[in-house]
């Protein structure tokens, strides 16, 4: 089972054997990256945007791989040969090089499934306060992120939407759109993590008559006339209620019905075409 293994600095491994110190001082500091990838019977979904994203990341540290992207995506499907068929995610993790040895690990992870009722009803969201500190980095320094989806949980919503200094920017794990006024918005790339499905989202809806516009977002519920989230797991997730206010109406809008259905089309096409060009 491919569960059962994991990747250490490119050497596969029973999970169990992967191990290092509590003492390794990347660790106290949160040095590190890190990164989320799906995998759809045995095809990964966008993994050269991830890989990329990571050493961004890293970059953004002045945190030194000391691998390649190309030595990343062998390492990646030496793990995924396991089972060639499989379905799951693979969080890939790189530790700082404060230690001697610098750490790059891939742990496959079950998929997350999400009720259909989510994205046919819509999901609850709350808000919070908060910021995360280079907010445009996959970091490990996620303080900010976790408690805020902590909270989330605890009031039974799927998500946390992080507010600072008057702007609604992102979520916990993932990025944010708004409709307002007939228009699609979300928060700048300069101001938030670069998320893939975010990325793909603007390409989509670009070939629409609602392109996404990237502004700040007001922290004004009442002005939301839809709202959705983005992510690798849950792909485009309508949100419906924040802080137990309805968003719009309450139903799943027009624009977001519309953004659900071209990433799922995208979505297909791609991994078609994965599975074709790997028969
Ligand atoms: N924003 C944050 C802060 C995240 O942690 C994540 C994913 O974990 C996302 C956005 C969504 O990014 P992606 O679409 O690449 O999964």
């Amino acid at each position: 089972m491919i569960f059962d293994y994991a990747i250490f600095n490119g050497e596969l491994l029973p999970v169990d054997k992967v191990q290092i110190s509590l003492f390794t001082r990347s660790l106290y500091y949160g040095y590190g990256v890190f990164e989320f990838v799906k995998i759809d019977q045995g095809q990964p979904f966008y993994l050269e945007e991830h890989i990329r994203r990571l050493f961004k990341s890293a970059m953004m540290l002045d945190l030194k791989l000391k691998v390649d992207a190309d030595t990343l995506m062998a390492w990646f499907q030496k793990l995924i040969e396991i089972d060639p068929q499989v379905t799951c995610n693979i969080r890939i993790l790189a530790l700082g090089e404060i230690d001697a040895n610098p750490v790059v690990a891939m742990k496959p992870e079950p998929l997350r499934i999400y009720p259909k009722s989510f994205y046919q009803d819509g999901a609850t969201a709350i808000l919070c306060e908060g910021a995360r500190v280079v907010p445009t980095c996959k970091s490990l320094n996620y303080v900010v992120n976790y408690m805020a989806r902590r909270e989330a949980i605890r009031a039974g919503a799927l998500e946390a939407l992080l507010h600072h200094n008057g702007y609604l920017v992102e979520g916990a794990f993932s990025n944010f759109f708004i409709v307002q006024q007939g228009q699609l918005i979300t928060s700048p790339e300069s101001e938030v993590l670069s998320g893939i499905t975010r990325n793909l989202v603007i390409q989509i809806m670009q070939e629409t008559e609602y392109p996404v516009i990237e502004t700040q977002i007001l922290l004004d519920l009442s002005q939301y006339e839809e709202c959705f989230i983005t992510t690798t797991s849950m792909h485009v997730m309508p949100i419906t209620q924040i802080d137990g206010q309805l968003v719009g109406d309450g139903q799943v809008g027009t624009i977001t019905k519309m953004a659900m259905s071209q990433f799922e089309t995208h979505y297909q096409e791609v991994m078609a075409k994965n599975i074709g060009e790997n028969k």
